[in-house]
């Protein structure tokens, strides 16, 4: 933590800053006077203690050290008014902090926000490379940037589009991995789709022949470059809501805890535009899912049975017709399809709607006296950190929908199925 002594800019007393300080692309903060309560806003960016730099709206005091002490950190949650030298307390030390609200997960959230910030900053700039090249079909640079990835000497399959696809997905699916750690509700989910996927195409032609008809139109190409492009928007901004993993390895107690203390990060607007846009874009990848489940189910991927689940806006209203109709729903009502997926509906949980309508309320705000998320008139205020945990499902939720837009390239690539009718003959 460093010390600054600064001067405010409206009450003008002096104070001192206990201020943690990290390598950053550019960060903005605020701080609240220690006196009158004035939020006062700040910035800081760089690599290194050399060309750090940090800017604030506060001048700098001169005189002696002032004996108010602010602390504030623009990651860890913090108790503004701890002071080191009078107490010990949760919110005054930044790892200290951490550790104590983890307990015996501690070393789980160390090693997992070192491994997630490393594939955001190293690994996926050279993935994403990789990804575009295989969306452009440049499978020479798709190649070469993959052999950079996996290692030289590495063998790689890449004659049909459906290996190379499957290439690639799996440098996302590491980079996915890394930054959501081992507490991802992904993975059960996405387990779960592979099942029933499988059982799915060997079972019912129509159900690859729809894959097949959007990929030829180019509508999967187009989902995917929208699902891509998103997450390169979220891991570019990873910095902005890497904490949302805390809340993951929190238990009650903890979360009482934390709830008191307070992220100084004032990047509303960065996080209400991933948040908003990343679960436009999942949505967009959710009928995936239930053309599977429909198929297991019913053996059509369009029916979707004689009633709507529990949950859905107008519990009159008969289900979706077929596919085309579920696109139509209202995000909130296909979701609640997919909720009702025992295995599916923790993932689904992911995408909550009542943070998304309170973040996409034309009023929504960071309110800096109090550091929530609030709207006029809604009722549901949320905490600066439960934002960058609502952020931080939604990428998670993202890479999945990813999965599943890859495997129906997959499926409807014009190799595929020829592979597929191969590898029976030969089994037979
Ligand atoms: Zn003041």
């Amino acid at each position: 933590m460093n010390r600054m002594y600064l001067i405010c800019p409206g009450c003008a007393e002096p104070f001192t800053l206990r201020l943690g300080i990290g390598a950053t692309k550019g960060t903005r903060f605020y701080l609240p006077c220690p006196h009158c309560s004035l939020p006062i806003r700040g910035s800081m960016s760089g690599s290194s203690l050399e060309n750090h730099r940090v800017d604030m709206e506060a001048g700098q005091y001169t005189g002696s050290e002032p004996s108010v002490v602010v602390t504030i950190h623009p990651d860890v949650p913090m108790r503004h008014d701890a002071d080191s030298r009078k107490s010990m307390d949760l919110g005054t030390f930044p790892t200290l902090t951490l550790a104590e609200l983890t307990g015996d997960r501690a070393m789980e959230l160390f090693q997992a926000m070192a491994v997630g910030s490393e594939a955001a900053e190293d690994l996926w700039p050279k993935v994403a490379r990789s990804v575009e090249y295989y969306l452009a079909d440049n499978r020479e640079l798709l190649m070469s940037t993959l052999r950079d990835i996996w290692g030289r000497e590495s063998e790689l399959p890449s004659e049909t589009a459906h290996e190379r696809a499957s290439l690639t997905n799996g440098a996302m699916v590491v980079v996915w991995r890394q930054i959501v750690g081992p507490e991802t509700q992904g993975d059960p989910f996405i387990r779960s789709y592979w099942e029933k996927d499988r059982a799915a195409f060997t079972e019912c032609p129509k159900y690859i022949e729809m894959a097949q008809t959007l990929e030829s139109d180019g509508t999967l190409s187009g989902i995917q470059r929208l699902v891509i492009d998103q997450l390169n928007t979220f891991i570019r901004t990873f910095e902005s809501w890497r904490m949302g993993i805390l809340p993951r390895l929190l238990d009650e107690a903890a979360k009482q805890k934390v709830d008191g203390l307070r992220v100084f990060r004032d990047e509303f607007s960065t996080l209400r535009d991933l948040y908003l846009q990343g679960f436009e874009v999942v949505c967009k990848t959710l009928r995936f899912a239930m053309a599977a489940h429909n198929t297991v189910e019913r053996g059509d991927p369009d029916d979707f049975g004689p009633q709507a689940p529990p949950g859905v806006s107008d519990q009159k209203r008969n289900p979706p017709p077929n596919l085309k109709g579920y696109d139509r729903l209202a995000n909130a009502d296909k979701l609640c399809y997919v909720r009702n997926v025992p295995e599916w509906s923790e993932w689904a949980d992911y995408l909550n709607s009542t943070i998304r309508n309170t973040v996409g309320h034309a009023t929504a705000r960071h309110e800096l006296t109090t550091g929530r998320i609030v709207a006029d008139r809604l009722p549901e205020d949320i905490t600066y950190l439960n934002l960058m945990a609502a952020v931080f499902d939604v990428f998670d939720a993202l890479a999945a929908g990813a999965q599943l837009v890859h495997r129906q390239r997959v499926l409807g690539s014009p190799d595929f199925a020829r592979v597929e009718e191969s590898k029976e003959a030969r089994q037979r």
